[in-house]
Order: structure tokens, then sequence, then C-alpha cells
């Protein structure tokens, strides 16, 4: 097990949780940090109280120009490492993150407002996945293709290039390290863009990159607002390829930039996800699913539960179990490790309310929340909310509220609840609940969605592909389908013999 150290950047960082608001650097040269080149700033706030916690680089083109070529450089270096070794590199990586990983979690609660011990979770979550990606280094095999005794004709797999990660702020270093770890495996350089709201643990894994030995320019990070950073990333010509996790809107204009310079893309985007519960369903099951699927990260997460889809025979009963299992959801700030923590923003807040109020207006019943939790009156909380009688064409049944908010249907056909669960263009994650493994089935071919969880929700990992179908985006992560998203075929053909 490594150590924990002290840099000027991972120093700087530990002073926010002792209360201090410094200003902090964006790193993106062989020399660490750096000002923006601009020399500007923006604020990052603790949701939990509003508190200013930092300053950070606002970068812009000049600071993206700087990274592209930083991660250019590093390329060859890093490319045409010897595998085993690389993969041996990544494994020393996740030793130090590991290490630091009492830092990474406080400033991941600090910055984005999570639960301590869920925000834990997400640095074992790194740390496993950089370990998972690692032992893929020197697996990536070619093929040899058999066009007889006059040729020799191979494929090998060729890592992409530079590539750019740009992620939102619900799972700050998970979505990062979900891109970053088979990009670096897989031989690519990587320049990260955090979201503006939650910077703070990407700028700390690119620190911890330089003090794990991995050669300058082979991760970078731009810190900064999307339309300045992060556009002129996607729009750089010396990319090679880009991977973004965030939200429809600005997946289609990333995919618009990607197009217009061919890169090839990887797009995961939001989702309104249905959770289909039948008659003979194990209730007790279903609630409890229901209540962590709905509520945890206080409802931003892509696959949250948002849709409850509830045969009529089990309707009311099922509603009455799951609000007196949300009355017991605890709400505090992240440091104190409730249950669930604030909205990540002061945005945020404002949006999830205009879903809560516009739900009111369009008639459906709230059974509990609705507001603010008492007793919590700084901060961006929202408490546990549930609605009934949903009408299925309102805003609140159709846009990702990316809240602590469930909306519940009532259907009595197999062929009713299939038609609500593929009534919206996302195509995340759906559920079904039932006993019965025929229709399970069925159902799981039906609907329209990248993945389908029966008898339960999130379940997957580092091995098993997430992504989208229609709107919830393009391309798969994880498993074997993430890697191959950082590598190319090439095609050699020898003739031998004429
Ligand atoms: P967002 O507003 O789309 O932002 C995501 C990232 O894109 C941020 O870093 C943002 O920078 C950047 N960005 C914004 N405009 C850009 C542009 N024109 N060019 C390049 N980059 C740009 O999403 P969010 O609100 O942070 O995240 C929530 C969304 O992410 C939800 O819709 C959620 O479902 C989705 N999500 C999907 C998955 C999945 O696996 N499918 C996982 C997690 C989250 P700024 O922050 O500075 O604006």
């Amino acid at each position: 097990m490594s150590h924990t150290v002290s840099t000027p950047i991972l120093d700087l960082l530990a002073t926010i949780l002792s209360g201090d608001a410094p200003t902090l650097p964006s790193i993106y040269t062989a020399a660490g940090g750096t000002p923006a080149a601009g020399g500007e700033t923006f604020d990052s706030h603790d949701p939990s109280t509003g508190r200013l916690i930092a300053r950070l680089a606002r970068g812009r083109a000049e600071d993206a120009e700087r990274a592209v070529a930083s991660a250019t450089a590093a390329l060859p270096s890093w490319r045409d490492m010897v595998p085993q070794d690389r993969g041996q590199m990544l494994m020393r990586l996740a030793e130090v993150l590991e290490a630091h990983s009492d830092l990474l979690a406080r400033l991941e609660t600090m910055d984005m407002g999570k639960p301590l011990s869920a925000a834990r979770g997400d640095m074992r979550g790194c740390v496993g996945g950089l370990r998972y990606n690692a032992g893929w280094a020197d697996k990536l095999q070619g093929i040899t293709v058999p066009l007889g005794p006059d040729f020799v004709d191979y494929a090998e797999l060729e890592p992409l290039g530079v590539t750019v990660h740009i992620t939102p702020w619900n799972y700050p270093l998970g979505m990062a390290m979900r891109s970053a770890a088979p990009a670096l495996a897989a031989g690519c350089t990587v320049i990260l863009k955090p979201a503006e709201q939650s910077s703070l643990t990407t700028l700390a894994f690119a620190e911890l990159c330089r003090v794990a030995g991995l050669p300058a320019g082979v991760v970078t990070c731009v810190t900064g607002f999307g339309a300045e950073a992060g556009a002129a990333l996607t729009d750089h010509p010396g990319i090679d390829g880009i991977t973004f996790t965030g939200s429809v809107a600005t997946g289609r204009r990333i995919g618009e930039a990607a197009g217009r310079n061919l890169k090839p893309v990887v797009l995961e985007l939001g989702g309104k996800n249905p959770i289909l519960i039948f008659d003979d369903a194990d209730i007790d099951a279903a609630v409890e699913v229901v209540l962590d699927g709905a509520f945890d990260n206080c409802g931003q997460v892509c696959s949250s539960v948002s849709r409850v889809v509830l045969q009529r025979g089990i309707h009311d009963a099922f509603l009455d179990r799951l609000v007196d299992a949300a009355k017991g959801v605890t709400v505090a700030p992240g440091m104190e490790d409730a249950m669930i923590g604030p909205l990540v923003s002061a945005e945020q807040h404002a949006k999830v309310m205009s879903h809560i109020e516009s739900a009111r207006t369009n008639g459906a019943r709230l059974l509990l929340g609705g507001g603010r939790p008492a007793g919590l009156e700084d901060g961006w909380f929202v408490a546990p909310t549930i609605f009934a009688d949903v009408d299925p064409a309102s805003a609140i049944a159709s846009e990702e509220t990316f809240g602590p908010v469930i909306t519940a249907f009532a259907f009595d056909t197999e062929e009713e609840a299939l038609a609500l669960a593929n009534r919206l263009t996302y195509g995340l994650v759906a559920g079904v609940f039932t006993k019965d493994i025929d229709r399970a089935l069925r159902l799981s071919r039906s609907i329209r969605a990248g993945s389908v969880w029966i008898n339960g929700w999130f379940i997957g990992g580092l091995q098993a592909p997430t992504g989208g179908t229609r709107d919830s985006g393009v391309g798969r992560e994880r498993g074997e389908a993430g890697i191959m998203n950082y590598v190319a075929l090439k095609n050699i053909g020898i003739r031998i013999r004429r």
C-alpha cells in the first residue's frame, strides 16, 4: 500500500477541508499546475451550505490548445510502452489513488454534496475500475485473417490516440475514471474536462497521475465551462476521440462537433427510467429497490428509477408501503452522512423545484415531500418526493428531473405497461419486477433500453456493458466494450508468394 504524499496542489486541495477557499490551477503541462492562460477563475461552492470552497482556472481555447499539445507530445512514449509495463503503471496509479481515497472522498462530498460514505464507495469503484482496466493493457489481441497460402494477413488493435473526456457532476471522479481508465490501458492519452460544479477530484486525479509516475502529458485536466473549455476541446482537430457523459442537449452538440471533424464519439446521456411492477412481484423487495433506485445520490443518477409503473392490483398497497419507507430516508449535509445530501447546485435545485411545481399544476397527487425538508434552510436540499396519478404526457413524466422525485402510474395489461415504458425517446435503463420468467424475458426484449434489470436495480459492474439507445446515447462503456472504444483495428497484409 502506498502512503499519502504532499504536493503543492494536493496541499491546496486539502486546505478546502479545513475551511479555506484556495485558488487552484488547471493541470495541462509537463510542469503540472498552471493558471488559465487568460488568468481568469470561476467559483465552486459547497452545495450543503452555499459556501465558496475554491476558485478554479477558467480554461478557454488557448488552454485547450496547450492540453492537446501536451497530450500529443506524450502519446508516442505511452502508446509504445510495453503493454505489461503500462498495465503495471496503472496498477501503481490505483495504489496511489487508494492511498489518497480519504482526501478524495471528502473533497467529493464537499464539492458535490453526496454523503461521505457514498463518496467513499465511489472512490472504491474508481480504484477497482483502474485495476480492472489495467488488466486489459496486455490482453488486447488482434486477429489473423486466413487469405490462403500466398498471404499473411493480420489486424492489430492500436490505440486511438489523444482522447477527450467530458464529464458530468453527479459522479465526478467516477465518470472520469469510467472512460479514462480504459483509454489509458489501451495506450491513449487523456484530456479531462470535469463539470464546472465539481472539478476538485478530477484535478486531484490528474495530480496523482504525476505522483504515480505517469509520463507528463499522459493525463491532463482543463477546468472551466462547457461552452468554453469543453467546446474548444471537442472541436479541436488534433484529437482522436471523444467520450462525453452528460445531458441529451449537450450530447447532441458534441455529436455534431464529432461529426464535423469525423472523430469517433461515445455519448452517455440521460434517462427517464421506468420500472414495471406486476401484481405477482415480491413487493417488499420491489419497495426496497425503488427506494434505493430513486433516491440514491439524491436522484442525480442517469439510471435512477424515475417512473414507477404499477399493475392495478398492487398499485395502492405498493404506494402506501413506499411512502412509509420513504419517510425514513434521512437528509443532511454530505459530511453528516445521512442517506441523501443536497442537490449539486442552485440551478439544479431550481430545476427540480420547477418540475415539482409543474406536476402539482398538472393535477398529479403529491404523496410525500414536494419541497425543502424542515430544518435545512441553507444549501440545495429537496425532500424525497412521490407523486401518484401522474399524467403520462406531463413534463414531470417525460423530462429527466435528476432529483429525488418518483412519479407513479397505473396499468392493467402487459401491453399497457410496455407502451408506458417505451413512450419516451429516452432508452437508458428499464426494470421489470415479476415472478413470471416468461414475461420478464419477453419484456426484456421488447423494452427499448440499453439495459433491462429484472427483479433488481443498479445491476451491473465494471465488467457489464452500459449505455443507452435512442436519445440516451451512442456506444457502450465498461467491460470489454469499454476498452474497445479506445482502439482501432489496423489491418496488415503481407504477400509472401507470387
Ligand atoms: P451537461 O450539462 O450536459 O454537462 C456535462 C459536461 O459537458 C460538463 O462538463 C459541461 O461543462 C460540459 N459541456 C457543456 N456544454 C458543452 C459544450 N458545448 N461542449 C463541450 N462540453 C460541454 O450535464 P450535467 O448536468 O453535468 O450532468 C447531468 C446529465 O448527465 C444528466 O442528463 C445525466 O443523465 C447525464 N449522465 C449520464 C450518464 C450515463 O452513463 N448515461 C452518467 C452520468 C450522468 P459545464 O459543467 O461547465 O457546463
